[in-house]
């Protein structure tokens, strides 16, 4: 699944090659993801300017000149494809092909959990998508103090917390683990055990490690024309996430002793961490 840093590389990629592009025209292929895609999606784009593109937690906004914003969410297997001309042949998954002045956009989402709609620019906040939706990392309003405010006498493990979307949107589950890993806090420990230091850590290296991913991301996206033509995915270097029983980076201990990287589950996901560093 698309985590925040997929979604700004690819946000930043369709950017810089869409932005100020005009849209000649549309065409829906599949309106059944997640939602129907609008049924005049289409027509209420045609021949609109795409004026900039910006971020709102894990969904793509592409804003037009004629006061609509397009909200992309990209589900479980969303992608999207640029290309300079019309492909020969299309993909059965191809859900949506943007035709522009500049090239082509399409999004092909194999499982279809993606989900493409309209909102006027102006009304963005308000709506359903982003109504419970919490602090963006790089929020100003992100302090120690706002987050051990949430979690006072939440009695769930601060790794759960971490990826409740009401708090701060926007971590997902691989960087939960990096983040409580840098951060030195055992992920089953309970939220509201979380000191200030502690707090003031997390939201540092939250910063931090989605900024790193973003950048690895942009570095392998200035080729348009790769092969595949896919844009915004990569590989990460983790430290602990899906590495069990191997030595954290920051160890010097015996992982014979240790057992080295640990892996649990909680709320159903796969959470990993090293028993020697994380207290
Ligand atoms: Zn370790």
């Amino acid at each position: 699944m698309p985590e925040l840093p997929e979604v700004e590389t690819i946000k930043n990629a369709v950017e810089k090659f869409a932005c100020n592009a005009r849209i000649l025209s549309a065409q829906v292929r599949q309106p059944r993801l997640r939602e129907l895609v609008p049924a005049d999606f289409a027509e209420r784009i045609n021949g609109t300017r795409i004026t900039g593109l910006t971020r709102i937690a894990k969904y793509m906004i592409i804003n037009l000149n004629n006061g609509l914003s397009i909200i992309w969410h990209f589900g479980m297997s969303g992608k999207i494809k640029t290309e300079a001309l019309m492909p020969k042949t299309l993909d059965k998954h191809d859900h949506i092909i943007i035709t522009t002045d500049k090239g082509i956009i399409i999004y092909n989402d194999t499982r279809r959990f993606g989900l493409v709609t309209l909102c006027e620019s102006e009304k963005l906040r308000q709506h359903r998508c982003f109504a419970r939706i919490g602090l963006d990392p790089w929020d100003e309003n992100l302090t120690a103090d706002y987050l051990l405010n949430k979690f006072k006498n939440r009695k769930t493990a601060v790794k759960t917390a971490l990826l409740d979307q009401e708090i701060i949107c926007g971590i997902g589950n691989i960087y939960a683990s990096e983040i409580l890993y840098k951060a030195r806090i055992l992920p089953q420990r309970k939220a509201e055990s979380v000191t200030a230091e502690e707090a003031t850590e997390i939201i540092s290296y939250t910063r931090e490690i989605l900024s790193d991913s973003i950048k690895a991301g942009g570095s392998t996206i200035h080729d348009y024309k790769r092969p595949d033509g896919d844009i915004g995915y990569f590989q990460q270097k983790h430290c602990v996430y899906n590495k069990t029983g191997q030595r954290c980076p920051d160890c010097k201990c015996n992982i014979q002793k240790s057992g080295g990287i640990q892996k649990d589950i909680q709320g159903g996901r796969s959470t990993f961490y090293c028993p020697v560093l994380q207290k």
